[in-house]
């Protein structure tokens, strides 16, 4: 049997689907990767973007900036690709218990899935935090400060430090959406990953979780990963061409 084939048999036999989505998953929106050649760490060295540099000074925080609004027009402009259209329309047909994600582009949503159906766990790149008071600002607002010369936005309410709502290397996984996306790889009956190099923890103990606890382990994605051997199918190619292929199996086989 086809591998798609194989996949759309799982589906079938599921009631719990969780999909599990990295940067690899939005690489065919135009949005790069860190790890693929060309991708972001090709070009920047992660080790001066990290949470502890972005505190420790004011140039820390100036090269943050820098950085993180090169990329966000692109980013904001952005549109869903086939690959997240496929999982909106499993959510569509009731298939889906949620998606865990751990990019920072708000693409699933833009897709049409609901708020609450996407946990992400690195965060969004959509709004900025003021670290001190915790009020949130649109980044588009944010974004417009910095294009007129505010190169380290403060805080208008009290003038505390300001972060894009990301997740950092080096900084706190938010606490609610981990235990939640814990909760939801255990207790769902298909782990389906979509488009990761399932090395960034604690992100990539999910599909782990799911296994441990008996769920079918489907992985897709362009490179092998290190946890391949635990899967019960591995396809590798790209997302936005592989999920229609599999969708279209499961809407062509008897339920
Ligand atoms: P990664 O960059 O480590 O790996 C991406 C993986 O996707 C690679 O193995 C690559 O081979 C594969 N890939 C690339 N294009 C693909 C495609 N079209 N189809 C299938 N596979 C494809 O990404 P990661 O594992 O998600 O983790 C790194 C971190 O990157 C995360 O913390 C995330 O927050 C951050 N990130 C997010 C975005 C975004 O929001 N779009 C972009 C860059 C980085």
């Amino acid at each position: 049997m086809e591998k798609v084939d194989m996949v759309a048999d799982i589906i079938l036999k599921s009631r719990t689907i969780v999909v599990f989505t990295g940067a690899g998953h939005s690489t065919e929106s135009g949005i790069s990767d860190f790890r693929s050649p060309g991708g972001i760490w090709s070009r920047f060295d992660p080790s001066e973007f990290t949470f502890q540099k972005f505190m420790a000074s004011e140039e820390g925080r100036e090269k943050y900036w820098q950085f993180s609004s090169a990329s966000w027009p692109e980013m904001a402009a952005a549109q869903p690709n086939l690959g997240h259209h496929t999982i909106a329309e499993l959510h569509r047909m009731g298939r889906l218990d949620c998606v865990i994600t751990q990019n920072i582009d708000g693409l699933h949503q833009k897709s049409g899935i609901p708020d609450e159906k996407v946990i992400e766990l690195h965060g969004t790149a959509h709004w900025v935090d003021c670290l001190e008071c915790h009020r949130r600002y649109p980044r588009e607002e944010i974004h417009r400060r910095f294009e007129a010369g505010d190169k380290v936005p403060r805080c208008e309410a009290c003038g505390g430090i300001m972060k894009p709502a990301t997740v950092s290397f080096g900084q706190a996984m938010p606490v609610a959406e981990t235990a939640e996306a814990e909760r939801r790889s255990a207790a769902c009956d298909l782990f389906l990953v979509a488009g990761s190099s399932l090395v960034v923890y604690p992100a990539a103990q999910m599909p782990l979780i799911a296994h441990g606890k008996g769920a079918k382990l489907v992985i897709v994605n362009m490179e092998p990963t290190p946890h391949d051997h635990y899967a019960d199918v591995v396809i590798h190619g790209k997302t936005g061409e592989v999920l229609p292929q599999i969708l279209a199996q499961v809407k062509a086989k008897p339920d």
